[in-house]
Parts: C-alpha cells; sequence; structure tokens
C-alpha cells in the first residue's frame, strides 16, 4: 500500500532532505529557468517581476532572528542561494542555526570566493554541517542555458573539491538531471570527493514551470522530458544502484519502484 493509499502525505521534494527549510533572501541572481521558488513569487502569486527575481534582496528580519533546535536536519537554503551579494546574511543565518544546536544541510550552486569563506568560518564545527552542491550537468553550454548566472561546471567541482580536502562532509544534487547521457560519467568524476550522498532527479511539472519562448526552448524541453523517461530512469537506476553514495529522489524513486521515505528530514 502506498504512503497516498494510507492517507499519509508522500515525503518529497526538500521534505526528503530535512524537517524545516530557511531562507534569509528573497530573489536569486542565478535566474534558473526551472526554478520552483521563482515561478511560486513570479507566476503565481505575482508578488515580484521577473526583473526583480534576480536581484538578491536580504531579508533583516531573517538574518538576526533567533533560531530553534529543530527536531532533525535543517535546510539552508531553499528558496535562493548563498552567492557574493548575500554571503554576509547568510553566514550569520548559518551562525544562528548552528549555535542554537542545529545540524544544517548547506545547498548550493556554489561560488568559489563564498565556500571558501564559509569553510574557513565554520571550520571549528564542520562536524555539523552537510554541504551539497547542486550539478545538474558537466556541459557549459547546458548550464548557461538553464542556470544562466550560476557558476560552470568546473568552479563547482571546484567547491566541492576545496570542501572535500578541508574536511567537511560532502553531497551532490543532480536535481534536475539537465543531460541523463552524462550522468554516470559525471558521477564517476564527481565521486572522489564525496564523502556522504549523490541524489539523482528529475526535472519537476516542466510545464507549468518552465517558459518555451523560443524554438530552442521547445528543442531543449523535449530533449529533458526524453532524457527522464521511465525507461531511461530504469536505465540508469540499473546502472548506479549499486554505488553505495547514490541516492534517488522521489520522482526517481516512483518510477524504479524504490522505496519512498517515511519520514522527513531523514537524507536516505
Ligand atoms: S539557484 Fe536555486 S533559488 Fe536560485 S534561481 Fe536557481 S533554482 Fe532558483
Amino acid at each position: 500500500m502506498s504512503d497516498r493509499d494510507n492517507g499519509k502525505k508522500p515525503i518529497s521534494g526538500t521534505r526528503e532532505w530535512a524537517v524545516a527549510e530557511i531562507n534569509c533572501s528573497m530573489d536569486c541572481p542565478h535566474g534558473c529557468r526551472y526554478c520552483y521558488a521563482c515561478y511560486d513569487l513570479v507566476e503565481r502569486k505575482g508578488i515580484l517581476t521577473p526583473e526583480q527575481w534576480t536581484s538578491c534582496r536580504v531579508l533583516p528580519a531573517e538574518v538576526t532572528k533567533k533560531r530553534p533546535l529543530y527536531p532533525g536536519q535543517v535546510m539552508f537554503p531553499s528558496a535562493h542561494d548563498i552567492v557574493p551579494e548575500n554571503l554576509e546574511a547568510c553566514l550569520s543565518v548559518l551562525r544562528n542555526l548552528i549555535d542554537a544546536g542545529n545540524k544544517v544541510l548547506v545547498v548550493s550552486k556554489p561560488h568559489l570566493d563564498c565556500i571558501e569563506r564559509l569553510c574557513s568560518d565554520f571550520s571549528d564545527v564542520r562536524e555539523r554541517l552537510l554541504l551539497r552542491f547542486t550539478i545538474t550537468a558537466r556541459d557549459n553550454r547546458l548550464l548557461e542555458l538553464w542556470e544562466p548566472h550560476a557558476p560552470g561546471y568546473v568552479e563547482r567541482k571546484d567547491c566541492l573539491e576545496y570542501a572535500f580536502k578541508n574536511g567537511f562532509a560532502t553531497s551532490v544534487s543532480v536535481e534536475p538531471m539537465l543531460d541523463t547521457t552524462d550522468v554516470a560519467a559525471m558521477v564517476d568524476e564527481l565521486l572522489p570527493f564525496i564523502s556522504h550522498s549523490i541524489w539523482l532527479g528529475k526535472m519537476n511539472r516542466i510545464e507549468r514551470r518552465v517558459a518555451c519562448e523560443s524554438e530552442e526552448m521547445r528543442k531543449e524541453v523535449n530533449r529533458i522530458v526524453k532524457g527522464q523517461s521511465d525507461e531511461r530512469l530504469h536505465q540508469l537506476y540499473h546502472e548506479l544502484r549499486t554505488i553505495p553514495q547514490v541516492r534517488w529522489k522521489e520522482s526517481v524513486k516512483k518510477v524504479v519502484g524504490h522505496q519512498l521515505a517515511s519520514e522527513p528530514g531523514l537524507d536516505i
């Protein structure tokens, strides 16, 4: 019997990783085309214009807020990223979470100068942090199209290597997989610098969240849809399932028949 049949809400999205999500900015300069937070604030709620979304406005009350001790791993951030423009604010929030005794999952398309600073500031409490870097493909042409203002592949890999060599627990999120033909090779290349996990997931709700304003984008969206077909996901699962660090997001688990998480924040 599935969780849905049980009347229990399935554990999906960020709830697979954390019991709570913390944010301190209202928008994100990375401008990813599949961004849920952007879709929510710009398209769904109409709170921001597309131009406002790509600025970086810090929410001062969130920076200074005293944080409670949560009953499990906390994710920071989930609706923006850590970028040079908001680095000081993000470091303050992290410090507040750590001071309250939390274990924090930091998720980012990382900038090397930000990660160097973060590793330096939190070296004394590194066991309380898990650094998860989103690396969705190795091909910079795809990254520039889908995540136009985020760092390229080499910088993200350098961040992973830097954090790993500085003794932090490291993890990668390949969600969404932008190039399923290259995922296995990318996993192979990144594994030496991953101490914790590498998560693989689909691009969700493409038709609702991704604007297809050109023929190029229509072709791209078709390529993504084809690349995450059930058949392709079964092949990938078969290919990678014995690697201990590999974990599957709910979007893949449902296709391949892998057991869903039973409660939030387990990160398994
Ligand atoms: S980095 Fe994250 S929050 Fe920022 S635009 Fe991309 S998906 Fe959205």
